[in-house]
């Protein structure tokens, strides 16, 4: 029997469930079961495996309110919950329609004319995904979709900071026949996504760079493909000819959205030196126009830290920050309301790159801004770090932005906004430097990812072989 782990609530900070691990054999056991699964669910056809999601997702929609009511509990935030789930379902319906078009095989002619070529391709049996607990829906379906609609099986770990989710998503699963043989989710932590590493077929994980590591060489023992998602520290560079309400207002957004816990938050800000003062005005007036989330969930923007080792970590860069000279202009503490932590928007200035909150990931609502004398110190400011995950560029035109984006070492850049990424699916992507490793989880690659390609080679004519001795 494995030992019971004890889940803390964000709001109240009181442990109010529990999540029982599987015991290794029980998760090989699943591990075969869904295996085994996986054959019937490849003869389907992807018509068919649409089909399916969309009972999926008509389950959903009966339970929505279960969903959301437990995302609440995982998180403390609401409206960024309703997100999740909204998100959740359309990229089932965005998949449904791409799904079928991107696995369409074709036959080619060859260079040689009595050989004809059928490329075909094979999914990996079974794919294990492992989730972070900022988004903990979005980020443990983001790959487990297009994995399915691959043709397949697919065990899911998501966190055990915020598992709640996890039982009415299982209930919705176990209520599509079809899919209960091919999908799971498993409850554990650590010691469980360990183990799942070592029974799958290809892991997609996403979570931070340390555990990334362990990741990555856990798949290279088994000699399967990883797909890791990790940190980020994205900057933001606002020229002198940005448009400072759209600046200030996109950035702002970037920053403290579900209180700065997402990867692509703009953690890092440069300002052209004459429109600095303005800036950071405007940045400040708008932070303190957003409230806190409490007492009660619709009281204000800002939800409560999640973890307490995220809490820690914030007020550790902002003692950090300040005791190297930053200069808090706004909010600037970790708060302890009703037994959760919460952070106000802060906006810093006079911070530099020997402090963490300009070079570590923060993930909170933390915004520190340095001016820039050139275009050149803004984009080696803004590449001054182990990470690569996105930006953002402010500026008149969108040729003046893209021409400074193409010199970022990043993934995406987003153009006159931040964290477009999170809004748009489509463009494909790497994470850039130490943010992970692998394809896109965007756009098509997202899908081909989870293919093997297989190649007819098929004598079209029975002649002769010219090259046979
Ligand atoms: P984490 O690395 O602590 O945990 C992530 C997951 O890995 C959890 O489910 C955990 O149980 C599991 N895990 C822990 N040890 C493991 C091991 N040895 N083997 C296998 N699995 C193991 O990360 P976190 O604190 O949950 O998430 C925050 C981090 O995730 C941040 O760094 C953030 O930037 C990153 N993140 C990245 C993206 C992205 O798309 N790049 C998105 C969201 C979050």
């Amino acid at each position: 029997m494995s030992k019971s782990i004890e889940v803390r609530n964000p709001r109240t900070g009181e442990s109010d469930y529990v999540i029982i691990p599987p015991s290794q054999y029980f998760l090989a056991q699943e591990c075969n079961r869904l295996r085994r699964g996986q054959s019937l669910w490849l003869q389907l056809g992807v018509e068919k495996r649409v089909e399916a999601l969309q009972q999926w997702k008509q389950e959903i929609l009966t339970l929505r309110d279960k969903l959301v009511s437990a995302l609440v509990d995982d998180t403390g935030r609401l409206s960024i919950s309703n997100l999740e789930v909204d998100s959740f379902l359309s990229s089932i319906d965005r998949w449904s329609q791409l799904g079928p078009k991107i696995l369409q095989e074709t036959l080619k002619d060859t260079s040689i004319p009595f050989i004809q070529l059928q490329q075909t391709t094979v999914p990996y049996q079974l794919v294990g995904v492992i989730s972070p607990w900022n988004f903990p829906l979005l980020l443990s379906t983001i790959d487990a979709i297009p994995a399915l609609l691959a043709g397949c099986a697919v065990i899911i770990k998501p966190s055990e900071i915020a598992p709640r989710f996890i039982k009415p998503l299982m209930t919705a699963v176990n209520n599509v026949s079809i899919l209960k043989d091919i999908l799971t989710f498993v409850e554990g932590d650590g010691v469980t996504g360990a183990f799942l590493v070592e029974n799958v077929d290809l892991i997609c994980f996403t979570g931070s760079l340390g555990t990334g590591k362990k990741v990555a060489q856990a798949a290279a023992t088994s000699f399967i493909p990883a797909f890791l998602e990790l940190g980020g520290k994205d900057p933001a560079i606002v020229l002198p000819s940005a448009n400072l309400d759209l600046a200030t207002s996109g950035i702002l957004w970037g920053s403290v959205v579900n209180t700065g816990q997402s990867c692509l938050s703009i953690e890092r800000i440069y300002v052209a030196e004459s429109i600095f003062e303005q800036f950071v005005k405007q940045l400040v007036q708008k932070s303190q126009s957003l409230q806190l989330a409490y007492p009660d969930l619709e009281s204000g923007e800002i939800g409560p830290i999640i973890p307490s080792r995220q809490a820690v970590i914030i007020q550790e860069h902002l003692q950090d920050a300040v005791e190297k000279g930053a200069v808090v202009h706004c909010g600037g503490e970790v708060e302890k309301l009703g037994g959760g932590w919460w952070c106000r928007p802060t906006v810093l200035t006079e911070v530099n790159h020997t402090m963490k909150v300009m070079t570590e990931e923060t993930f909170g609502p933390i915004m520190p801004i340095m001016p820039f004398s050139s275009v050149e110190s803004a984009i080696s400011l803004a590449n001054d770090t182990i990470y690569g995950l996105s930006a953002a560029v402010f500026a008149e035109t969108q040729a003046e932005a893209i021409e400074i984006g193409r010199h970022i070492d990043a993934g995406a850049i987003s153009i006159n906004d931040a964290g477009l990424t999170a809004m748009m699916h489509e463009g494909e992507k790497n994470a850039f430097k130490l943010s992970g490793l692998g394809d896109s989880r965007m756009g098509p690659s997202s899908l081909t990812r989870f293919l093997r390609k297989k190649a007819f080679l098929v004598k079209t004519k029975s002649i002769h072989d010219p090259w046979w001795f």
